[in-house]
């Protein structure tokens, strides 16, 4: 094998040194300086030989260095022929390849490249080889087991004195490690950009001037602008205009201090819609501390922001309803004293809202007629029960106020119950509760006592006639029958008369139903259901006092009836407090009371009132409409028969029936056209 890598000059020329030959041509027949002369000149020219020998030595021993030197450095090195098929491949090349020098010797080489990189290979080699310039490319060389490893291959042309390539010389550097780390960061690289395109934000980053020099595809797609419209200063565009002052302002002044940044604007959509952003921003700086870009995101907050300003919304509204209705809420820990009360609750109390409330706070405020009922509930409250509770307050200024409310457990925490609650202020309900009472019993006093009133004095009038003409009759009949001899005609007469006034003072109770009845009329067109829904309201207390439960099935669509709103509401808080009066005794079942009204088919509506009370002996029931039948202390009997005579009044009438079970209904049916009131009234 030719070392390539030495100059020809120095392989060829100095074996064949011509000056020794032409020195001993000219020894023979020379006179003696001459000879002297040439002893001289041979004497340096052997001189110069040694020294030339001693060189060329040299110069083998540089070649032997230069090769040593050549196949211990860390790359392959080789040399090929100016046309280019190899002369020389180093000892590492062969041994990296597994080659031998004959095997990669010409155009062997080529196997030891990957089949897929010898095309370009050979393309850019051949290329060079025309061109005559130097170059360099990357493939895949085949080490000695098999494996491929990727190689910089650099090649330089080595020119003789005339310029003609006389050798191509070239490295192959091991660049795998470089490849992979290349690779790696290539695919690290394409993950991030591929993360920061689809992550579902907004991702960009700006200059240390505030500048933007990248927008995510993200950005870009909703704001419908490309790169160019937006870098830069362009991505100010997108931004709302009310709230691109502030975002300037703002971003001028952590451009300046360089602290992280966060600001919440409305970004216009593509299609023009404009959502709330939240915007955050952070520097990276050198190891000097100066700022070198911006990093930044901006997340879509809309959603939020819509359902913030709607709980805000709904809160204000709930503060409102609080106010208005005069009920405050709270969620309490009652074992750990802990209470989280809404603002109504603090201006019920009229506690300072920045104090922090207690059990003993409120307990100190209870009206100490209701602290053993305030003490029950907490102590059922403790115990981890729901509770209702009703209890006043005495507020510092002397006010009382009646405080209704109730406390549910809504989880445990801790082995803690905790309670969600609502109180109400119920003064002026219960101030309204109890003159709705007084007038109440007033009117029904007033009722009774005018009723009253107007059956005496009709009593006092229509029968005193009468009465005094028995007693005068009777005094007269005595005086005749006295006599002697006895008047017996007279007397006979006179008996005649008294049994006449008898009679005619128990027309009178007859005739005073019909006179207490013949009161005018206030006729008007009314719906019976609200008439109905009226005294309902008007007892309710009455009947809860009495615990009654009321059960009501108002029929829909009752046509409108003509009648005295007034009288009806009469008969029907007169049947009402007797079916309560009923069942005043009654213990083992639910006093229940069912109002029901109904159209009747020849264009009557009815109401009926079905108790579960004590109820009638079939025997009595007929008694029950009669004037002054009573089974009650101190009742009048009137009510009934009073009831009955204004229904008979609206051509209607009332019954009373036994019900299946216990109790008693009472119904009156009118029609619903009534012409004019009866003038008269059947007894
Ligand atoms: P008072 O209620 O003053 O007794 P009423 O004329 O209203 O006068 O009632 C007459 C009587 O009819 C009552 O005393 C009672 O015996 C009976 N009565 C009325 N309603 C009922 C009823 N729902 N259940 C049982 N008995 C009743």
């Amino acid at each position: 094998m030719r070392l390539g890598l030495v100059h020809p000059y120095w392989q060829t020329g100095c074996r064949h040194n011509p000056c020794e030959k032409d020195f001993t041509m000219k020894r023979s027949g020379e006179p003696k300086s001459e000879i002297a002369q040439r002893k001289k000149i041979e004497e340096r020219l052997l001189k110069s030989e040694v020294a030339l020998q001693n060189a060329f030595d040299e110069i083998k021993k540089s070649e032997a260095k230069l090769r040593r030197v050549i196949d211990t450095i860390p790359t392959l090195a080789w040399c090929n022929l100016a046309d280019g098929p190899n002369e020389f491949l180093s000892r590492r090349w062969h041994e990296y390849t597994g080659l031998s020098p004959e095997e990669s010797h010409g155009w062997g080489w080529q196997v030891a490249f990957h089949p897929d990189d010898l095309p370009a290979l050979m393309k850019t080699w051949q290329e060079l080889l025309v061109s005559g310039e130097p170059g360099e490319i990357e493939a895949r060389l085949r080490r000695h087991d098999g494996i491929y490893r990727w190689f910089l291959i650099r090649v330089e042309p080595f020119r003789d004195d005339n310029g003609k390539i006389d050798r191509w010389y070239g490295t192959s550097t091991d660049i795998e490690d470089r490849k992979q780390a290349e690779q790696a960061l290539q695919s690290s690289q394409r993950n991030l950009s591929s993360i920061i395109n689809t992550m579902p934000t907004f991702a960009w980053s700006a200059r240390p001037d505030g500048s933007a020099d990248f927008l995510n595809d993200r950005w870009l797609e909703y704001a419908g602008l490309s790169a160019t419209q937006a870098l830069d200063w362009k991505w100010l565009t997108a931004i709302h205009p009310d709230d691109l002052n502030h975002l300037t302002d703002y971003w001028r002044s952590i451009m300046v201090t360089g602290e992280p940044g966060e600001i919440e604007v409305r970004i216009r959509r593509f299609d023009g819609e404009y959502r709330w952003f939240l915007i955050r921003a952070n520097a990276v700086r050198d190891e000097s501390g100066a700022i070198l870009k911006w990093y930044g995101t901006n997340t879509d907050i809309d959603d939020r922001k819509r359902a913030e300003a709607r709980g805000e919304e709904a809160y204000l509204r709930l503060a409102e309803a609080q106010r208005l209705s005069k009920t405050g809420s709270f969620i309490t820990d009652l074992l750990a004293d802990n209470h989280d009360w809404s603002e109504e609750a603090f201006r019920i109390f009229e506690f300072d809202p920045s104090t922090k409330v207690t059990v003993q706070m409120i307990r100190d405020i209870v009206h100490p007629e209701d602290l053993p009922t305030f003490d029950a509930v907490i102590a059922r409250g403790m115990s981890g029960t729901d509770v209702d509770f009703v209890f006043r307050i005495v507020l510092p200024r002397g006010v009382v106020k009646h405080i209704r409310g109730m406390a549910r457990v809504m989880v445990q925490v801790g082995g803690h119950p905790l309670f969600i609650g609502a109180l109400q202020d119920v003064t002026e309900s219960k101030a309204a509760e109890a003159a709705l009472d007084r007038a109440r019993s007033e009117l029904s006093h007033v009722a009774r006592v005018s009723t009253l009133n107007t059956l005496t004095a009709s009593i006092a009038h229509e029968i005193n006639q009468p009465l005094s003409g028995i007693i005068t009759n009777a005094g007269t009949c005595l005086r005749m029958l006295s006599g002697d001899p006895p008047n017996i005609d007279g007397a006979r007469e006179t008996a005649r008369r008294t049994l006449r006034d008898g009679n005619r003072a128990s027309d009178v109770i007859s005739r005073l139903r019909t006179l207490y009845s013949r009161k005018e009329f206030t006729l008007e067109p009314l719906d019976l259901n609200e008439a109905i829904r009226e005294v309902i309201a008007l007892s309710l207390s009455d009947l809860q006092r009495n615990r009654v439960v009321m059960r009501t099935e108002l029929a829909e669509n009752l046509p409108s009836i003509i009648g005295d709103r007034i009288q009806l509401q009469q008969v029907t808080l007169n049947l009402f407090r007797n079916a309560s009066e009923a069942m005043i005794d009654v213990e083992d079942r639910p006093r229940q009371l069912l109002i029901r009204t109904a159209r009747e088919a020849d264009d009557r509506v009815r109401l009926s009132v079905q108790d579960a009370g004590i109820g009638v002996n079939p025997e009595d029931l007929g008694k029950l409409f009669e004037a002054f039948y009573s089974t009650k202390m101190g009742g009048m009997g009137i009510g009934l028969s009073v009831c009955r005579s204004i229904i008979e009044r609206h051509h209607g009438r009332l019954w009373a029936e036994p019900n299946d079970g216990p109790g008693l209904t009472f119904s009156f049916s009118i029609p619903c056209g009534l012409e004019s009131p009866s003038s008269t009234m059947p007894m």
